[in-house]
Formats: structure tokens, sequence, C-alpha cells
């Protein structure tokens, strides 16, 4: 190869006098160069002219073209330590500018958005999308929940020394591999050979457009989803704790369906996203049967672990209830949910500990009843579909509309099972949970969604997660 020939494959691209290009390129993908890395950089030149603007990344593992391009004379570094650019041509000074100001790496008011906002390309030499940095400028300017902070101390074009963090900086794996296809598909990416090199051109205000469109529908659109890549599995579940930041209810899991031991359960609820348990079963047992110091070892265990413990469920209330209590308030649990039927006697004992309760053997008219004669002295209703389905009800439309749960509510379970006693996936039995969590919603409950709540799910917590929020997509 030689530089008349890149410079006309350029050109065929449709290149031309005064673009500007932010090159990512690899070298010895082009095969032999007569003239070397310089050969690329004028056959660029070449083609966008003294009025053009080349630009190459410096921060990712330095090729030789850049290496090349940052010590031509007159090349302007942008000044910033992260998402660093080198640039030559007429407009570096203004893409380059005060790179180093703005609140993210890659996003508004850098080199790359400037790029899109001056109809410049972003050519792909040799490289595939995986090297696209611009990307990681959708990524920030889409506010994905898994990005994070960095911060660097530097010395600014000024000669002073300043310490600064940037916002929505990428993470350590995405397959940013995965959007070629969406670029082709919408005809905005155009794909030649040069030498031994596929070459990808693209405008970087499309690219900004495109992929703004598909991280708005889905913040994981860069996420692979090899389930062995940790990353991904990490940053997954930030968007599922953000995504659930943002409902009015609070979404936790019960122990049992979360693991059998204390560090299976942080695992799988961390992998999900979820920072809350509702304890009814550890190791197979009963989390009210445990020793007090056994209970309070397991809520600080959680806590040290980010898991706060949403409550303590109770299936058997035992006949000294005020032990239970003062179990429950040593351990730092300050939410009991029990059964409906023994409510009375634990609320007489309850001080300062908030109590649910939940249906277990009534009907919605029972069960209404009942919660009226307990009046003030217990803090709400925790509403257990299967419960219902197996007193014969229809939980939404029977169950849901006779008792007038509406004022007492404060815990749904997330749960399902048919007329026949069986605990099914979510939606596929007779709870009508899909109805209720929508109702509930409707009605911006602030109260908690137990993911498993007081039966045995037949699936994963990550399964259950999965239905819940295959559910919430669907209304
Ligand atoms: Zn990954």
């Amino acid at each position: 190869m030689n530089q008349k020939e890149i410079a006309a494959a350029l050109q065929s691209m449709g290149l031309k006098k005064g673009d500007k290009v932010l090159l990512h390129s690899s070298l010895v993908s082009l095969g032999t160069v007569e003239g070397g890395p310089d050969a690329v950089i004028d056959a660029f030149v070449d083609v966008i002219g003294k009025e053009g603007t080349l630009l190459v990344p410096v921060f990712t593992a330095l090729g030789v073209i850049t290496d090349t391009l940052k010590k031509r004379p007159g090349a302007v570094i942008s000044p910033c330590p992260v998402g660093t650019l080198a640039a030559i041509g007429a407009d570096s000074e203004t893409l380059c500018r005060d790179h180093w100001k703005a609140e993210t790496a890659h996003g508004k008011d850098t080199p790359f958005t400037r790029l899109a906002d001056m109809n410049g390309y972003v050519c792909l030499l040799g490289v595939d999308q995986d090297r696209n940095t611009t990307l990681h400028g959708v990524e920030s300017l889409l506010e994905l929940p898994y990005l994070n902070n960095t911060t660097q101390t530097f010395m600014t074009p000024d000669g002073e020394t300043v310490t600064k963090t940037w916002k929505y900086y990428p993470g350590p794996h995405r397959d940013f591999i995965g959007l070629d296809r969406y670029f082709r598909e919408a005809g905005a990416l155009k794909i030649t050979r040069i030498g031994n090199a596929q070459v990808r051109l693209i405008k970087a205000k499309d690219l900004f457009e495109i992929g703004l469109q598909l991280g708005s529908k889905d913040p994981a659109f860069v996420l692979c989803d090899n389930p062995a890549c940790a990353d991904c599995v990490r940053q997954r579940a930030a968007i599922f704790a953000d995504r659930m930041e943002k409902e009015s209810f609070r979404l936790t899991a019960s122990s049992r369906l979360a693991g059998r031991y204390l560090p299976e359960m942080i695992e799988n609820l961390k992998e999900v996203g979820i920072r809350f348990i509702e304890l009814d079963y550890l190791q197979g047992k009963a989390c009210a049967v445990l020793p007090p110091e056994k209970l309070k070892a397991a809520v600080d265990e959680l806590q040290e672990n980010g898991i706060t413990v949403s409550g303590l469920r109770v299936e058997v209330v035992p006949d000294e209830s005020a032990k239970l209590i003062e179990k429950a308030v040593a351990a730092g649990i300050k939410r009991l949910i029990v059964p409906l039927g023994d409510a009375a006697a634990v609320a007489a004992c309850a001080d300062g500990v908030e109590i649910v309760a939940y249906n277990h053997i009534h009907t919605a008219k029972k069960a209404a009843a009942a919660l009226k004669e307990l009046d003030q002295k217990i803090n709400g209703f925790c509403f257990n579909p299967p419960a219902f389905v197996k007193a014969g009800e229809m939980p939404f439309l029977q169950s849901y509309k006779i008792g007038r749960f509406i004022r007492k509510n404060r815990q749904l379970d997330i749960a399902d099972s048919r007329r026949d006693g069986v605990v099914t996936r979510l939606a596929q039995g007779n709870g009508e949970i899909k109805e209720l969590i929508s109702i509930l919603r409707c009605h911006n409950f602030s109260g908690w969604f137990t993911l498993g709540g007081g039966v045995i799910y037949p699936g994963t917590l990550k399964e259950a997660a999965k239905d819940f929020v295959h559910l919430l997509d669907n209304m």
C-alpha cells in the first residue's frame, strides 16, 4: 500500500476537503505500507486538506499512528487526563479546547460531541467498534446507572495543579461490537477495504443518534449477556437497582428464594441488584426460631454487605410472642410479617415494631373482618395472592375488591399459584399477580413487594427477578 492508494480509498468512501475525522486505527492491519504511519496520516491530510482536522485517541494502547501524529508540528493534545485526543488541522483547537472542564470525559463539551456537532466522522481503520471511544460519549449522555466517577490530579494548560472528578466514566467491559449491525442496518456505516484492512466510516452525529435511541430503549444495550462476565453481571445489577429505585414501591426478596446460606444469599442479591431481604428461612430453618445471637449475627452480616432486612416473616407465632418481639428488636429488625390469625397476640406486645399481617386461611371477607377488628393495633396488611387462590378466590377480581385492602395494604407478596395449590412462576397461575402489581403501581404504592413472599418459588432469585421485570416491561 502507498499513500496514494489509501487516499483514493478514503475519497471513495466520501471523505472530502474540510472534513473532520476521529481515527481509530491499527497500522499492521493494512499490511505493508510504504512510508509507514506517516503515509497513512498524510493520506488523510491529502483528502481532508489543511482545512480539515484529524484526531486520534491518546489514551488507549498507543498505536504507531497515534504516536506519529502526536509528534507532528502544530499537533494539539486535548488538555484532559481522561479521554485524551491528539489533533492536527484547522479545527484542532476548537475541538479540543477546555476538554478537562467538561463534566464527563466523553460527553457534552468534549471533542467527541463537538465532532458530532461539527458534522465530523469516526473512522475505524482495521479495528472494530470495540475501539470506538465515541460510544462512551453515548453512554455518558445517557447517564447510565452502571457508570462510575473517575478522579485524577493533573496540570491544566495554565500550569495549575487540579484534582477533578469526571462523572459517568465507563466501566471495565462492554460489548460495543454488537452495535455494528445496528449502524449497518440504519445505513449509517460505510465499510470498505484498504489493503488487508476493513475500514468503517460513520458520521459522529449518526452514531450518537442511533446509539442514544438504542440506549434509551435498553440501558443494557452495550453490555454483554455472557453470564461468566462478572463486569457485565455487576453492571446489569446496577441498572436493575436503579430501575427499582425509580419505582414507588420497594422491592425485597424472601431469604428462602435468595439462597440457603448467607454468603449465597448475599451473592445472589448483589448479582440481581436487590438491596433488601425479608428473612423467612435460613439454612432450611425458620428465622423466627433461631437463637437471638444467631439472628442478630445474620442481620449484621447482611448489613455489612449492603443488604438491609426489610422484615422478619413468621409462620408460627410462639406462645410467648413477647420473646419473639424481644429477639427481633435485639437483632435490629423493626418489622414483623405475621399470620393474620396470630396478629392480635403479637400486636399486644409489639413495642416500636411494625406489625404487618398476611392472609393465610382466610377468604377476603374474613380477612377484611379480622383486619377491621385489629384496627389500629397493627400497621397494615400483607396481601398474599396464593393464599387467596387456595381459599377459592380470584385475588384481584374478588379478594382485592371485596376486602377493600387498599388503605391497609403495606405489602404484596410477589408470588403466584394455581387452583390445585401448585406454586408457579409469576403470571403462570391464578394469582392475578400482574393485575395486582399494576393497580398498586397506579396508586403509587410505597410499601413492600416481596419476591417469593410466603411461598417456595419454583426457580432461582435471578429467574424470579427476570419474571418480575418481564411483567413490569409489559404493563
Ligand atoms: Zn461483559
